[in-house]
């Protein structure tokens, strides 16, 4: 529409400029001494009118045929690609309108060139913005679906580091005061990282930093390890809490959008990070007891039964010790519950303290524990047993001026050694050794 406008004006301009040097033209060979009989001639003067008519009409038509094919290609790709985008709108497709599809010829160098050249710009960065989208939609789905801690830190830190052409990088995320390391890339010391201060003063504050040649961070290369250019330390927010840090090593500068495009992805990631930090307190929660924070005696049990048939199944080992403080009841009656309550949790730490990475203590009863170790033989549930009962028997639990000591009696049985067709049988025989403890005069193990 606005072409014909164009070209409307335009002829009646050139037309009428036309007719305009045709009535002018005979008085001009007037002036150059043309005799006036041949100047004024009628049909002379129609002539020059007619030919001045001509050569506007000429020009308009040349114009049109040189600019506005041009004009009419660049608005068909305009509608073309505003089609495109209404129908992207409603069926969410991001592919539709890519950069050769959609983008227009450039076919001179002067304005209408840099229109096309403007308009295959806006296609291009229209492009990359669908596809950072589409990218961003793919990683929040993905993560989204996920539930454990681990799996979903690495999926994350690989998408992060892969598009940013980072080096290497780390995620973490506080627990109880600290930054646990939940997943790393290409560096050295992730474990390091926990108490770097940079970290925790961008958890504290909750903005990202980029630092340019930092000094305690090394990334592995192929060969050599090398000092990163710059690093990226962008927090983890959700609802504007930093839960965690997500760190980048470049070895090269990132681009100056870089934090931000980053940003895009924490925000899904943060929500995927507190759904599964969630779970696994909801798991931790219903599995410990509330007073000393080892396992309950229903998560106990059930962990009992699980490692009594996977021994049975491989032909290993598995012991048990049963465990019961002595005359606890009268610690109860001289200091009161709390200080009984304080005592039980230094006996908790002090089994769990003598227990291997993969054994479990138990709190199975008031005063009573129960630890079980997968591959230990009778032998070595004695030498655990034993000390345990004697860190017990040392330690000391202040209480105003008093030094409280208490001891506790053990005892212990082992598949294959102890005879057993069931878990709960080998937790019997481990009672039952543990009464005759009691009987052959406490603080021992039988
Ligand atoms: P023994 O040497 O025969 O085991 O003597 P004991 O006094 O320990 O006897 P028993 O095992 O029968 O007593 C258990 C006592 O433990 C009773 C109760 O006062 C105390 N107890 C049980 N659960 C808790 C608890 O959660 N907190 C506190 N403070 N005391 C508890
Ligand atoms: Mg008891
Ligand atoms: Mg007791």
């Amino acid at each position: 529409m606005i072409t014909r406008k164009v070209f409307k004006d335009l002829a009646i301009y050139m037309i009428g400029f036309g007719i305009l040097i045709g009535i002018i033209f005979p008085f001009f060979a007037l002036a150059m001494n043309v005799p006036a009989e041949f100047a004024l001639d009628p049909l002379f003067f129609s002539l020059c009118v007619v030919a001045g008519i001509l050569v506007g009409a000429v020009n308009v038509f040349l114009a049109r045929q040189v600019v506005a094919r041009r004009i009419k290609t660049l608005s068909k790709s305009m509608r073309h690609v505003e089609s495109m985008i209404s129908l992207r709108a409603t069926t969410s497709k991001y592919d539709i309108c890519d950069v050769d599809a959609c983008s227009v010829p450039v076919l001179s160098d002067d304005d209408l060139g840099d229109t096309a050249r403007a308009f295959n710009a806006l296609i291009q960065s229209l492009s990359d913005s669908y596809k950072a989208e589409a990218d961003l939609q793919t990683f929040n789905g993905e993560i989204a679906s996920q539930l454990d801690l681990s799996s979903i830190s690495a999926f994350a830190l690989d998408t992060i580091v892969r598009k940013n052409r980072a080096a290497g990088g780390a995620l973490l995320v506080e627990r109880n005061g600290e930054l646990d390391v939940t997943a790393s890339r290409s560096l050295m010391n992730p474990e390091h990282l926990s108490d770097n201060p940079v970290l925790w003063r961008v958890l504290k504050t909750g903005t990202s930093e980029r630092i340019a040649f930092p000094v305690d961070v090394d990334v592995d290369a192929v060969i050599s390890t090398f000092r990163p250019r710059e690093l990226l330390v962008i927090p983890i927010l959700y609802k504007k809490v930093p839960l965690g840090l997500l760190l980048l090593a470049g070895s090269m500068q990132f681009p100056h959008n870089a934090v931000s495009g980053i940003e895009a992805f924490t925000a899904g990631l943060s929500l995927a990070l507190k759904n599964a930090l969630t779970h696994v307190q909801l798991q931790e929660l219903a599995a410990t007891d509330p007073l000393t924070s080892i396992y309950n005696r229903r998560f106990g049990l059930m962990r009992l039964q699980e490692e009594y048939n996977r021994a049975i199944r491989l032909g290993s080992p598995v012991g048990v010790m049963m465990c019961d403080i002595d005359h606890f009841k009268t610690v109860n009656d001289t200091y009161g519950h709390v200080v009984g309550d304080k005592v039980l949790l230094s006996v908790a730490k002090a089994i769990k303290t003598a227990l291997r990475e993969g054994d479990l203590a138990v709190r199975y009863g008031g005063e009573e524990f129960v630890a079980i170790m997968p591959g230990a033989s009778l032998s070595d549930t004695r030498l655990v047993a034993e000390r345990i009962r004697r860190s017990i028997e040392d330690a000391v639990v202040k209480f105003m001026e008093h030094d409280i000591k208490v001891t506790i009696s053990i005892g212990i049985a082992s598949v294959p050694e102890t005879l057993s067709d069931t878990s709960a049988e080998l937790l019997e025989a481990a009672d039952k050794a543990m009464y005759r403890a009691k009987e052959n005069g406490r603080n021992r193990v039988e």
